[in-house]
C-alpha cells in the first residue's frame, strides 16, 4: 500500500443472512473508525435497513450489482438512481460469481460501469482469472483484457470514484490466497495498464484491492505490498470482529 492512497476495505455479504442478522452486523460496525475507508455490500433486500443503521457512521454502503439501464421495463433490476436514493454510494460490478453463474460478460460490465458512474455511484470493478487461465500462463492477459473491455465506456478515470478489485477466481471462498508476491505482481501490472489507457496520475491515485480468502491472519502480508490498497472481503466480512481486524491490518501498515 502506498501512503498516497487511502486504503479501502470492502465487505461483500453476498447472499447471506436475514434482515435481523444484517441489522445486527451493521450495528456492530456503526462505531467503527479506521484509517481505511470501509464499505459493505449487503444483499439488495437489506440495503434499506443497513443504510438506515449506518447513516451517521463512517461506514459506506454499496450494492452488489447495478442495472446498466437508466429506468424502465427491466424486471428484477435495480437502477443506480434507486441505489443512490436508498443511501448507497458504491456498487460492485463484474464480481466473478456474477460473471460465472449468470454469464455476465465484459460488455455488460462496461455498460454497468458507465451507467453507475454517470449517475453518481462509485464503482468497484472486479477482475480475475480462473485457475485454468493461470495454469496456462494467461492470467495477466485475461485480467488486462477484462479491465480494458470493462472500462471501454470511460474516456477518463476519476480515481476517487472507481476502484478495482483483483480477485483470482480460484481464491474466492476457497481458503486459497494468492501469494503477496503474485498479487503484487498483478496489481502492478493493472496499474501500468491504467497508466497506459489513461495517465500516470489517475493510475497512481486508483485504489486496487485484492480479494480472495482475505482473513485477519493473511491481511497484513497482502496489505504491505506497495500496489495493494485494500481488500474485498467475502466470508470474513460476515463477522464485524474479523472485518475490523482486516481494517486494522491496513491501519498498522499506514501508520508504520
Ligand atoms: C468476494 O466475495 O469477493 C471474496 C473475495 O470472497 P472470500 O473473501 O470469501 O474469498
Amino acid at each position: 500500500m502506498d501512503t498516497q492512497r487511502r486504503p479501502l476495505i470492502g465487505g461483500n455479504w453476498k447472499m447471506h443472512g436475514d434482515g435481523d442478522e444484517a441489522i445486527s452486523l451493521a450495528n456492530s460496525l456503526a462505531d467503527a473508525r479506521s484509517v481505511a475507508e470501509l464499505v459493505v455490500f449487503p444483499p439488495f433486500v437489506h440495503l434499506g435497513v443497513v443504510t438506515d443503521v449506518l447513516a451517521d457512521s463512517e461506514v459506506m454502503v454499496g450494492a452488489q450489482d447495478v442495472s446498466p439501464h437508466e429506468s424502465g421495463a427491466h424486471t428484477g433490476q435495480t437502477s443506480a438512481r434507486m441505489l443512490l436514493d436508498c443511501g448507497c454510494t458504491w456498487t460492485l460490478v463484474g464480481h466473478s460469481e456474477r460473471r460465472h453463474e449468470l454469464g455476465e460478460n465484459d460488455s455488460l460490465c462496461a455498460a454497468k460501469v458507465t451507467r453507475a458512474l454517470q449517475e453518481g455511484l462509485n464503482v468497484m470493478l472486479c477482475v480475475g482469472e480462473t485457475l485454468e487461465e493461470r495454469e496456462a500462463g494467461n492470467a495477466h492477459q485475461v485480467v488486462q483484457d477484462q479491465l480494458l473491455e470493462s472500462l471501454k465506456g470511460c474516456s477518463s478515470l476519476d480515481p476517487g470514484r472507481l476502484a478495482l478489485a483483483y480477485e483470482p477466481v480460484w481464491a474466492i471462498g476457497t481458503g486459497l490466497t494468492a501469494t503477496p508476491e503474485d498479487a503484487q505482481d498483478m496489481h502492478q501490472a493493472l496499474r501500468k495498464t491504467l497508466s497506459g489507457r489513461y495517465d500516470a496520475s489517475s493510475a497512481t491515485g486508483c485504489r486496487i484491492l485484492y480479494g480472495g480468502s482475505v482473513k485477519p491472519a493473511n491481511a497484513a502480508a497482502l496489505l504491505t505490498c506497495p500496489d495493494i490498497d485494500g481488500a474485498l472481503v467475502g466470508g470474513a466480512s460476515l463477522s464485524a470482529d474479523s472485518f475490523l481486524a482486516i481494517a486494522s491490518a491496513a491501519e498498522s501498515w499506514t501508520s508504520s
